[in-house]
């Protein structure tokens, strides 16, 4: 049967990875980007990716790369993209002026049945719509990179966002196989990089107080919490550490807020300290080695989506 359409404003990393999302759960999809050639560019990237999932088992959805490729089609105008649209999804550089810009183009031809999504990392959806006629529409669906393999989609509204335009949003991610979590309010850096700023805070004070170098305070995330942390968050983590959770806060209540007393405040992520990370980093991974660890890092991502059976 045939599905809606959805459109992906912005053809980069992001907005390509939305598009193959979309496409794999037969949604009809319009990329729009502010030329032919990079519309074009995208469009060749995006097939040539189907293409090679495909071949590796890795394809998601349950039709054909080809029949995926079919479904999505490049356009160079806006209204194009916007029209007739049950969700835009709007993946254009993280600048709020550039941003702004585009949502007044998008509110003076939007319908009032579009759901306007954007995919940002940083800014809360009421910044991005206060001043817009519809901006009971806006809401932000942020995905994690590399979003194909990694499902978290954080769905943040504004306070003005519409009850449909959550749960709509909230289904349509459902739909394509992605997993949402739906904040009741907005808050700065969303769910997902309030806890991994809380991390990075503490790592930085170990390797400041010289209790660690750079390496084994990465080896403490990616050989022990780390390894739980792709199953379970760390919640379920303290319920199955002891006989549930209340009988974890009553075993270590104490000496986890003990522990806690000692937390120094935010670090501000200046002085000597920043070039002397970076030198231990690029020690083990030189900057040139970068794209290298990236390819890396994805195809373990893919190995561990299997385990965890998302396609
Ligand atoms: P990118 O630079 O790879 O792509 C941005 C694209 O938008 C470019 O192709 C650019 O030409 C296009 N563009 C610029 N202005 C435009 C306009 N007015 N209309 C249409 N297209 C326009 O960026 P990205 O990494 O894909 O990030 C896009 C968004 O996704 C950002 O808001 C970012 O914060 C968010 N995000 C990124 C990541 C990540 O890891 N890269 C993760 C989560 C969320």
């Amino acid at each position: 049967a045939e599905k809606g359409k959805i459109g992906i404003i912005g053809s980069g990393l992001i907005g390509q990875s939305w598009a193959m999302l979309f496409a794999s759960a037969r949604y009809n999809v319009t990329i729009y980007d502010i030329n032919l050639e990079l519309v074009n560019t995208a469009c060749e990237k995006i097939k040539t990716e189907l293409k090679m999932m495909e071949k590796n088992g890795i394809l998601r959805g349950n039709i054909t790369a080809e029949q995926q490729i079919d479904l999505i089609k490049g356009v160079t105008n806006l209204e194009e993209v916007v029209e007739g649209t049950i969700l835009i999804q709007e993946c254009i550089p993280e600048v709020l002026s550039l941003k702004q810009q585009l949502y007044d183009q998008i509110d003076k031809i939007v319908g009032s049945q579009t759901i306007i999504s954007s995919s940002t990392s940083t800014f809360l959806p009421s910044a991005l719509s206060e001043k817009m006629e519809h901006r009971n529409q806006l809401i932000v669906s942020h995905p994690v990179n590399p979003p194909y393999f990694v499902p978290l989609v954080e769905i943040v509204p504004s306070e003005w966002t519409e009850d449909w335009v959550i749960k709509k949003t909230r289904a349509i991610m459902e739909e394509i196989k992605q997993s949402p979590v739906t904040l009741a309010k907005e808050v700065p850096g969303f769910a997902l990089n309030r806890i991994q700023y809380a991390i990075l805070n503490e790592c930085w004070h170990l390797v400041n107080d010289g209790v660690l170098n750079v390496k084994d305070v990465d080896t403490v995330m990616s050989e022990g919490l780390g390894m739980r942390y792709a199953f379970l968050g760390p919640l379920e983590t303290a319920h199955l550490n002891a006989e549930g959770f209340v009988n974890y806060t009553e075993r270590y209540s104490n000496s986890m807020y003990g522990v806690c007393q000692q937390f120094k405040p935010s670090p501000k992520f200046e002085g000597p300290l920043v070039k002397e990370i970076g030198d231990q980093l690029n020690s083990n991974t030189p900057l040139e080695d970068l794209p290298k660890r990236r390819l890396w890092r994805d195809q373990s991502l893919i190995k561990l989506s299997q385990l965890k059976k998302y396609n």
